[in-house]
């Protein structure tokens, strides 16, 4: 019986049984693409670290996935981290990882990319790669095992984790993957690559030299993979760990990150899709048996956002603002609801309500399939009236909750972190919504956010107060016998790199503690409810996003302690992380808690993402100087320096709409 053969027959006899959810173990959903290994080319395995339902509702998965299915000579499957029991059944069952599709061990794929969706994701990672049986340090794996390759937002600064992967492509991957894998079948045609590893399952010796890292001896052969990954290296978009090293003083201070080999680039520049009306997006999903948490179509309206909130991510590394034409977003709008029978189409995007066309686009969306009873949502809105509008609009055909985030609690602190949202446009929001009909809405703030006070959090808890006394003014007027509900939410502010405040200190966990714990005092109405976020997990998020490659060891060691799914409060063990931070002789608050000069080198100097470190030094000093920058969409250019660096623009598709020009 063939490997995968077996797989699947302790799967049905035995595992399934055992474990809740059996569905996120046995693919054969709705649209589900299933080739034959051995007719192409080229296989790689898109492995989410986290469970089904999250991975499920990723973009990224559900266009790279049909991308690459969609090319005749090469094969894309699915693995997800499996739920702790069903982990706990595999070991002791010597099942190991496989992928929904085929049921093939990973082990079988010339290629496993993982994407860096959350830092708290990385144990998975490891303990996934343990699961197939690869080796976790990429100098460990030879010419018989699969390649580990990751992308997503956490390549920001992917140091961290960089000692497991192989390759890392930066920037959107729609161009740079179909590259990647064509250049990898192409040398599997040229040599013998993989040497034993895919499709003949069997043990491997270890015969390479020891590895510094580990002490262990790799598997095999390396040299037919150390060419391949020189020849990948080429590739715009693509890093490569191994070829560059990180250097330290003897005191152990960062010097910077240098290239190793001759040929590689010293900075590896992000790629991205110039236009995005022309760039692929597929006209079918999966659609799986259980529920998902984003499980509805989802059109990408637009990428990017440059309203350039000073502590945003994502602001900084999906710019420019790329827009799809609403001819296109209409067509995929039809194509998808009629492959998957949906009921529900998300406007998906960093600011939906900023899309030029939006009022047009939902309009037409609204005339072509409410007669079908497939309702719009909005997962993304401002904090404005014309947001309520367009919620308004799209709720003719289904009610959804309203949340609104003014992220700071005073004039001040807004403008500091350049969120360009007034306390009277947040009233005349909050107005809007309670006189179209909404009882209850969310708000989201930050705590911790660098020049914050007292008074900045007594201005979260005033502003809640506020939207309670005006909600209540408004039903009453409306004989609305209901009471007002509002939901506190707060998050932990997390320095992270490529943003203006990539050089702050995260606050102490004491003190965010003590945020938190004033305002629960505070927020004691009881038509408002107050959730916040774990401090510990903030801390490790910090500590990750800011760090280097020192880390992988204290990873490592965690995930040998039996730390996995650290995003999950139930699963996050903070004693355990700390022994293995202190058993490593790795000091946490030196990454998390050390505000960093403009001079001092930053682990990911070496990894261009188009944003200019001029450009970040400004903002930063615009922040403490609380002034605020222009929307570069209804302004001038603001001088980020990605337009030049990466060859693209701007692309608006010159509806009427234009985003808010005068809120700053
Ligand atoms: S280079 Fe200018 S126009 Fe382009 S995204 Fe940056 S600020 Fe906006």
């Amino acid at each position: 019986m063939s490997r995968k053969n077996e797989i699947s027959k302790i799967l049905e006899d035995e595992l399934l049984q055992k474990v809740t959810k059996p569905t996120r173990y046995t693919g054969g959903e709705h649209n589900q693409v299933k080739k034959d290994g051995s007719q192409v080319d080229v296989t790689m395995a898109f492995a989410f670290p986290d469970v089904y339902e999250v991975g499920m509702s990723h973009l990224g998965l559900r266009i790279l996935y049909h991308l690459i299915n969609e090319q005749p000579r090469m094969a894309m499957e699915r693995v997800f981290a499996p739920w702790p029991d069903m982990e706990k059944a595999m070991r002791s069952r010597g099942v190991p990882l496989f992928s929904l599709e085929s049921r093939r061990p990973l082990t079988e794929f010339d290629v496993l990319g993982f994407t860096l969706q959350y830092e708290m994701s990385y144990s998975n990672i490891l303990n996934m790669l343990d699961l197939a049986g690869i080796p976790l340090f990429a100098e460990e794996r030879g010419d018989g095992d699969p390649l580990i390759m990751a992308g997503g937002p956490c390549a920001v600064n992917p140091e961290p984790v960089a000692p497991f992967l192989d390759l890392i492509l930066l920037g959107e991957g729609e161009e740079t993957l179909p590259r990647v894998l064509q250049t990898i079948a192409d040398f599997k045609s040229e040599t013998a690559f993989p040497a034993g590893g895919a499709d003949c399952g069997g043990e491997q010796v270890e015969t390479g030299a020891a590895s510094p890292q580990t002490g262990k001896a790799h598997r095999g052969d390396r040299s037919r993979r150390e060419t391949l990954l020189l020849r990948l290296a080429a590739i715009p978009g693509v890093y490569v760990p191994a070829f560059y090293r990180p250097e330290y003083e003897e005191n152990g201070r960062f010097l910077g990150t240098k290239p190793m080999r001759p040929g590689v680039p010293e900075k590896v520049k992000k790629q991205i899709v110039t236009d995005l009306d022309k760039a692929y997006f597929p006209t079918t999903s999966l659609v799986p048996f259980m529920d998902v948490i984003h499980d509805r179509v989802m059109l990408e309206v637009l990428r990017g956002c440059s309203r350039a909130c000073r502590f945003c991510q994502a602001g900084s590394i999906y710019r420019p603002v790329r827009e799809r034409s609403p001819e296109t977003l209409k067509r995929q709008a039809e194509e998808l609801v009629k492959a998957t029978g949906y009921d529900e189409i998300a406007l998906t995007s960093l600011s939906t309500a900023d899309y030029t066309c939006v009022e047009p686009l939902i309009k037409e969306l609204i005339a072509t399939h409410a007669g079908q009873k497939v309702g719009l949502s909005l997962p993304s809105l401002r904090v404005d009236a014309f947001s309520v509008d367009l919620a308004k609009e799209v709720q003719k055909v289904r009610k959804t909750g309203l949340t609104f985030a003014p992220e700071a609690g005073t004039q001040r602190l807004r403008d500091v972190i350049n969120k360009g949202v007034t306390e009277s446009d947040l009233m005349e929001t909050v107005e809007s919504a309670f006189s179209s009909g909404w009882t209850g809405l969310k708000l989201y703030f930050m705590i911790g956010l660098p020049t914050e006070t007292e008074e900045d959090l007594e201005g979260i808890a005033r502003l809640a107060e506020q939207v309670v006394y005006k909600g209540t003014a408004i039903l009453r007027e409306k004989g609305i016998k209901k009471s007002v509900r509002v939901t506190v939410s707060t998050s932990s502010f997390v320095p992270k790199a490529q943003t203006p405040f990539q050089w702050e200190p995260q606050a102490a966990m004491a003190d965010l503690e003590a945020k938190q714990a004033f305002l629960k005092q505070r927020l004691r109405d009881r038509r408002i409810s107050y959730n916040w976020h774990d401090a510990q997990i903030s801390f490790l998020e910090a500590v990750f996003a800011k760090g280097d490659r020192r880390l992988a060891q204290v990873l490592h060691r965690a995930w040998q302690k039996g730390c996995v799914f650290d995003g999950w409060s139930e699963f996050f063990r903070y004693d355990t992380w700390m022994e293995a931070f202190r058993e490593c002789g790795v000091d946490p608050a030196e990454y998390a808690y050390r505000a960093i000069g403009y001079d001092d080198p930053l682990p990911w100097d070496h990894l261009d993402f188009g944003v200019s470190r001029q450009y970040l030094i400004r903002e930063h000093k615009n922040a403490l100087a609380a002034s605020l920058t222009r929307d570069c969409r209804v302004d001038s250019c603001a001088g980020c320096g990605v337009c030049p660096t990466l060859g693209v623009s701007i692309d608006l598709r010159g509806g009427d709409h234009v985003p808010s020009p005068d809120r700053l």
